[in-house]
């Protein structure tokens, strides 16, 4: 798909965040080319008067001077893009930002990308880094109806062990986690040892998009329903908080949707 890159000055580059227990958000990126089917993101197409999501990707070309101030409280990069997108090979936006914030910053970055090992130099020089990888097992037709542009399950592992081999700290992000599709415990097998934590999400049904849940329900009709019955719902959160406990990994909890309200449980 051919990528429309529109660059853009910025007043700041630091949002205050609604997401609890996280301050700030800071995209360098708005969009993201990895075109995810369920992006949570997607809704910005329309709102910023492009067509087709993952076909543009708004580029904050001034965020490498503004990331030099310093914030109190946790920072998240990044929630309406990804940081390593393909194009962020040639820009090297995401290295910048990084070379010139401010180190005391408290850090944590979400990728699907193993291109985020470019960058563990830079991670050694902050005072409190963590660094997550989204890995959600998506193979074969999965891989292909809902990510296809993204980085293959192995890259990912590979990744994170680079970044755990490097001393720093790491977490698994599980998303989404669509019912009957997503091994949790095979997740874990690959990834035992390499992550200081793990966060599991399942897959948020109205966030995802309408689009995405005509593809679900026609393509795996069992997974959407369970996703919209409100007790094989239940079920299926009892059974999967059991799962991940007999697990025996450190995680900080599960989140589920519920009449658009985010529900994390142990
Ligand atoms: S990688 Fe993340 S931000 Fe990019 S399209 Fe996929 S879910 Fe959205």
């Amino acid at each position: 798909m051919k990528v429309r890159v529109v660059g853009k000055r910025v007043k700041s580059l630091y949002t205050r965040s609604r997401i609890p227990g996280v301050k700030w958000t800071v995209n360098q990126y708005v969009g993201c080319s990895f075109a995810c089917e369920y992006c949570y993101a997607r809704f910005l197409t329309r709102w910023r008067g492009y067509e087709n999501w993952g076909s543009w990707v708004e580029v904050k070309t001034n965020a490498p001077e503004l990331a030099r101030k310093h914030v109190k409280g946790s920072v998240v990069m990044s929630t309406v893009s990804d940081p390593y997108q393909p194009i962020e090979a040639e820009l090297k936006l995401t290295r910048r930002v990084l070379r010139y914030m401010d180190k005391r910053n408290e850090l944590s970055i979400l990728t699907k990308s193993p291109l985020v090992t470019r960058d563990i130099d830079l991670f050694k020089l902050f005072r409190s880094i963590e660094v997550g990888l989204t890995i959600n097992g998506f193979t074969g037709r999965e891989k292909r109806l809902f990510e296809p542009l993204t980085p293959v399950h192995e890259a990912r592992v590979s990744a994170l062990k680079e970044l755990h081999d490097a001393g720093l700290r790491t977490y698994v992000f599980v998303s989404p986690i669509v019912p009957g599709v997503t091994d949790v415990s095979e997740i874990v097998r690959t990834t035992r040892g390499l992550a200081d934590y793990y966060f599991f999400e399942v897959l948020n049904l109205r966030a995802a998009g309408r689009d995405f849940r005509k593809l679900l329900m026609k393509e795996y009709p069992e997974s959407y329903k369970i996703l919209i019955d409100e007790n094989e719902f239940e079920d299926f959160v009892l059974r999967l908080r059991e799962e991940v406990r007999n697990l025996n990994i450190k995680t900080e909890g599960i989140e589920t949707h519920h009449e658009g309200w985010k529900i994390v449980s142990p």
